[in-house]
């Protein structure tokens, strides 16, 4: 396996059906159209790159009044496409209040899901609101790990009013308060937080419990500052993730090459730190 991709969403019906009124927005945004796959399809995309996929759920229903991609259908893909998809977030959504504890209480011991996923720009939420601390607790408890999506999003992008999204939620020192009151909970950020990459790189460095991975983006846009910190004080604390299916492996690992990284430092990135942090086979 070349690599553990510890974020790829479905791009199958139900993602489609959660995201519907986004997907002209993010097409231009990655100047990719988007078509809808079968599960088969989606499963044989994952193998031909030699990837094992980590898949997301999606629920924002409270905010977005769209279906949610349910923590049921991502585990039992998980389960019919075992050597394709090698683990799967849930999605919770923190406005569900008790119901969402209860769900991802199930989403973990029931349907066996890695941890839980957080879009704070869909979901409308800032993480270090006191308010979904259960939720937290509740992960520290299933000794599981929480993401949080950090910096600027496709969603709504070159849209008038962002389609009413708010960038405010996904600053990553919001998570340095949700990192130094649960140190004992996992937190990783996905996505290399950009326009706050400084930031992101200051709380991976002071909190020990803080990790990231590089979804959404071709490591050719990365900051001078942040390529340089994978090769050195990050390279035990960055996962490798795609945002499939709006970047391709193919280009992907293209541009991976061409930065020239040391191959211990690749290999780091791409399997050992997700195995590590993940607690993957
Ligand atoms: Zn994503």
């Amino acid at each position: 396996m070349r690599a553990i991709d510890v974020h790829a969403h479905p791009s199958t019906r139900p993602w489609y059906e959660s995201m519907r009124p986004y997907f002209e927005a993010l097409e231009s945004y990655y100047k990719t159209p988007f078509r809808v796959r079968t599960d088969e399809e989606m499963a044989g995309e994952f193998l031909r790159a030699d990837v094992g996929a980590m898949i997301l759920a999606w629920d924002a229903e409270t905010t977005t009044r769209l279906p949610a991609t349910t923590n049921d259908y991502v585990a039992s893909i998980r389960d019919r496409f075992p050597g394709a998809v090698v683990g799967a977030w849930a999605s919770v959504d923190p406005w569900k209040g008790e119901e969402s504890v209860r769900e991802l209480d199930r989403a973990v011991r029931t349907l066996r899901l890695a941890g839980v996923k957080f879009q704070g720009v869909a979901q409308a939420f800032f993480p270090n609101d006191r308010r979904f601390y259960p939720l937290y607790e509740k992960c520290v408890e299933l000794s599981v790990p929480v993401q949080f999506h950090t910096g600027t999003t496709g969603l709504g992008a070159g849209t008038p009013g962002g389609m009413g999204l708010k960038l405010k939620y996904t600053q990553p020192i919001h998570l340095d308060d949700v990192a130094a009151d649960f140190p004992g909970l996992t937190i990783i950020a996905c996505h290399p937080s950009w326009p706050w990459q400084s930031e992101m790189i200051a709380v991976l460095l002071h909190k020990a419990n803080v990790y990231m991975e590089t979804s959404g983006w071709s490591p050719k846009y990365f900051t001078p500052e942040l390529k340089k910190e994978i090769a050195g004080r990050l390279q035990d604390k960055v996962m490798f993730g795609s945002d499939y299916p709006v970047l391709t492996y193919e280009r992907l690992f293209r541009d991976w090459d061409a930065e020239g990284y040391p191959a211990a430092v690749l290999d780091k990135v791409f399997l050992a730190n997700a195995r590590r942090i993940l607690g993957l086979p």
